[in-house]
């Protein structure tokens, strides 16, 4: 059995999530858990997820517009405090300027003890390419851009200043290292993600993707001791 090296219930988390679902699958049981410990979470949601269905009768703007409502009902059974939506279109991510400097503007408008986003490095099977890039700006804007308050210094002259963020803990890794129990929440993680309902199952089915969820939660927990657990790899940014 692994450690699960402990992390601390922090006081305020900003998770960056490339499309709406994303963070429920990915740390949905640790942020429930975090909250009912007195936790504040904000959600800074990438993209709309507009390509997300393969109904023919679907179009973009009405998935768009579905899962904005989705994902609000998700983040508010968790109790996150508020969703910021950049509305970048699905599959549409890119490494720039702008979509840095907006992710800089949140680390720096919630001062965060942690931030959680997608693992950008994988090599055994291919990664969505919004969450590769979310992933890898999240880590640039987190180090050194929010710390350094000369890059987008037009920021500190509207207030927002400079932050540092200690840790960042990224879900869906290869290698994770930290582990959260979320026996206690397991249950809210599969209420949250049924709000997705254009993206699961109903019905019978909806069974069968809760006991997937606990299958796969039991098999984290088994590495650490845990009924049931999300697994992390951390980085800890130490100046
Ligand atoms: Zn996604």
């Amino acid at each position: 059995m692994e450690s699960s090296n402990f992390f601390p219930v922090p006081s305020k988390a900003l998770v960056i999530t490339p499309h709406p679902d994303d963070s429920e699958l990915g740390c949905g049981g640790t942020v429930a858990t975090w909250i009912k410990q007195g936790a504040e979470v904000v959600y800074l949601l990438c993209t709309n997820g507009d390509k997300g269905s393969s109904d023919p009768d679907m179009t973009s703007p009405k998935l768009a517009e579905l899962r904005k409502i989705e994902q609000q009902k998700a983040a508010e059974i968790l109790g996150v405090l508020a969703v910021v939506r950049l509305d970048y279109p699905d599959g549409s991510l890119e490494d720039t300027p702008l979509f840095r400097g907006q992710l800089v503007e949140a680390i720096r408008r919630y001062q965060p003890d942690v931030a959680l986003f997608t693992d950008p490095l994988r090599t055994g099977f291919y990664l969505h390419r919004d969450h590769r890039i979310a992933g890898t700006v999240a880590l640039d804007a987190l180090f050194p851009y929010a710390r350094d308050r000369l890059h987008y210094p037009e920021q500190e002259s509207e207030g927002i200043l400079p932050h540092k963020t200690p840790e960042a803990l990224m879900w869906g890794s290869e290698s994770p290292d930290t582990y959260i129990d979320i026996t206690e929440s397991i249950d809210k993680k599969i209420e949250a993600l049924a709000a997705h309902e254009s993206q699961v199952p109903s019905g019978e089915e909806s069974n069968a993707l809760a006991d997937l969820i606990k299958i796969t939660a039991a098999r984290v927990g088994d590495r650490c001791g845990y009924k049931y657990a999300e697994g992390f790899r951390r980085i800890s940014f130490s100046i």
